[in-house]
């Protein structure tokens, strides 16, 4: 089989022919179809925070995953060989500590990461824990279910960690491949969306996708527009790996909106205590999803008809995806599918 390898942190992606594996007692081999190119694809390739750190190099990336069972391991009853699955970023967990017991497998001591820890969907085939698969529904593509295993669901998980409540405007920091499914999300669930990007030339397509206000995130005045905008964001969620945005636009926060910080980047989240303590505001951090996340999230998406934006490329051409995506200019998420 075909794969596309980070050989150690900061080298370039490389493209290996490697014996397909076999799956061992409660594993499958997926025949993977799709992957969705993530920014924590980007940070493995980097050895960048926090993935460089725990990465097995060398290692295939790529945690958003669609695809079909192709062989069972044995003692394997579900899922069923030709199923429609994905696999996100949890990739296992230990199954009994007080995490895994909350269905919080990811946030468990234990967890192994698809695509850092164990190799990922950047490969025709890949090994998975049939224990940790998710069911595709029929009616979602594999190109367009794969970057909801973890830009859709994150941004969903995200509105649900901020209770959310129809009715409620939501400010999306980024316009990337979260930041487009976020609009589409909180717009389903009945909420109104204005975005915050650095980059004007997603103006269009956050309007196209339903903001009602595009604000300027290079300018001075992010909490002033916001507070213009009937009060302030009821919620901020804030997607770009950058806390300077979340800094600047926490003060637009209305009466107690909630600042849901999903981004990662390497420096603090700063807030001034009057802007907490006046209109009791929050700032919740939101970690990926949970395996019931996932399901809801395939299950909303396939009901509302939210699809992400895609650019597709060939495996060959990983490198070329991670590189777009860093620079900023692909229109939603990159997706590599498999021929
Ligand atoms: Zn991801
Ligand atoms: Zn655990």
């Amino acid at each position: 089989m075909k794969v596309a390898v980070v050989t150690k942190a900061k080298a370039a992606i490389k493209i290996e022919e490697r014996e397909t594996p076999r799956p061992q007692a409660g594993e499958v081999l997926i025949r993977v179809k799709a992957c969705g190119v993530c920014h924590g694809d980007l940070d493995l390739q980097q050895g960048a925070f926090p993935y460089g750190d725990i990465a097995a190099y060398p290692v295939i990336p790529g945690h958003e995953v669609a695809g079909v069972v192709a062989v069972v391991g044995d003692g394997v009853d579900w899922p069923k060989t030709g199923m429609r699955v994905g696999m996100p970023w949890l990739y296992s967990s230990c199954g009994h500590c007080a995490a895994c017991l909350a269905g919080e497998g990811a946030m468990c001591a234990e967890a192994q990461i698809t695509g850092v820890t164990k190799d990922g969907g950047f490969a025709e085939y890949m090994i998975a824990p049939a224990s940790h698969v998710s069911v595709i529904p029929d009616g979602l593509d594999f190109a367009e279910a794969a970057p909801l295993m973890c830009a859709g669901l994150t941004v969903f998980r995200g509105l649900r960690n901020a209770e959310f409540q129809p009715g409620e405007k939501v400010a999306v920091i980024g316009m990337g491949g979260l930041g487009h499914l976020a609009i589409r999300y909180a717009k389903a669930m009945g909420g109104r969306v204005a975005v915050i990007s650095r980059s004007p030339d997603k103006k269009k397509l956050s309007e196209e996708l339903g903001a009602e206000l595009f604000i300027d995130g290079g300018k001075k005045d992010v909490a002033e527009k916001l507070r213009a905008w009937d009060g302030g964001a009821d919620i901020i969620l804030a997607t770009a790996p950058s806390v300077k945005e979340m800094n600047a636009a926490f003060p637009g926060l209305a009466r107690h909106g909630r600042l849901v910080v999903i981004g990662v980047a390497d420096a603090g989240v700063m807030v001034k205590p009057l802007d907490l303590i006046l209109g009791e505001r929050k700032v919740v951090g939101s970690l990926i999803g949970s395996r019931k996340d996932i399901q809801d999230c395939l299950e909303f998406s396939l009901a509302h008809g939210i699809r992400p934006e895609i650019e597709t490329f060939a495996l060959e051409e990983a490198g070329e995806a991670i590189q777009r995506m860093k620079n900023g200019n692909l229109k939603g998420r990159a997706v590599i599918v498999m021929e």
